[in-house]
């Protein structure tokens, strides 16, 4: 049965930065996401205040959001069967040093804060992730 899901990545600013944003994508590919919609932007610090919410408690949220919104990012919209989970998968895990190889995390990812990539977590995030950056 097709499952066909959207679901939303960033290239974070430590990976735009060391201009990785084309292998990072071809990693996609490879693995047979489709890329739907991408944009390169730099977002405010009340902007990714609002995206990480969900982390608003947490020690890190502060120094998260300031890194988030300091440098270019590239949003994408990416498609694939289960692409929620596949995203999730081809990612790796959030700290860089627990990634299982193969990952984009482990190949690219310096630390646990500059890990290179975001990925929503669930179907319903991924709704609401894709809406945040491009309902227009
Ligand atoms: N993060 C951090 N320190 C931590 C945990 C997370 O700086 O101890 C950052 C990291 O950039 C991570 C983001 O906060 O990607 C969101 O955390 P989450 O637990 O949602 O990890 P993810 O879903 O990105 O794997
Ligand atoms: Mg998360």
């Amino acid at each position: 049965m097709s499952n066909l899901e959207q679901t939303l990545s960033i290239i974070k600013p430590d990976a735009v930065e060391r201009n990785l944003e084309n292998e990072i994508k071809e990693m996609f590919k490879n693995k047979g996401f489709n890329i739907v919609k991408e944009k390169k932007i730099q977002i405010e610090k009340a902007e990714a205040e609002k995206f990480y919410k969900v982390h608003e408690t947490k020690p890190f949220y502060n120094d998260l959001c300031a890194y988030l919104s300091s440098g270019p990012i590239v949003v994408m919209v990416i498609e694939k069967e289960n692409a929620v989970l596949a995203n999730r998968d081809l990612m790796g895990a959030t700290n860089p040093k627990d990634a299982a190889d193969g990952t984009i995390r482990k190949k690219y990812g310096i630390s646990i804060d500059k890990n290179s990539v975001h990925g929503s977590d669930s179907i319903d995030n991924a709704k609401i992730e894709i809406d945040f950056f491009f309902k227009d």
